[in-house]
């Protein structure tokens, strides 16, 4: 999946604090590790800003999860030291996600 993608994926999804869309301006690719990808999101309604991770797995619509905090934002800020541990946290996270993003998008994106 592309960049271009991913971000186009993202401004589909609305701030969970006042509701307003993202735009693709204001996302920011982190880092992208095979299927998962981390992004920095702000809300220009608000000011807001969110870490963003989406899960792509092939022949399943994309999974969103954007409300990390701000302590966990502030711990990807540095993606130096993003470790596997960590990587293999946000797995275990999204494991037990069970939100309905994926009936979001089946929506948006046929
Ligand atoms: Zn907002």
């Amino acid at each position: 999946m592309e960049e271009s993608l991913i971000k186009k994926l993202m401004a589909s999804m609305k701030c969970s604090v006042c509701g307003q869309h993202y735009e693709v301006d204001n996302i920011e690719v982190l880092k992208h590790e095979e299927g998962l990808w981390y992004l920095r999101v702000w809300c220009v309604a608000c000011h807001i800003q969110y870490l963003a991770a989406v899960v792509i797995k092939e022949g399943e619509a994309p999974e969103v999860i954007t409300d990390l905090t701000e302590a966990e934002l502030d711990k990807f800020g540095n993606m130096d030291k993003l470790t596997a541990d960590e990587i293999l946290d946000m797995h275990n996270f999204l494991k037990d996600f069970d939100g309905n993003f994926s009936h979001f998008f089946n929506q948006e994106q046929v």
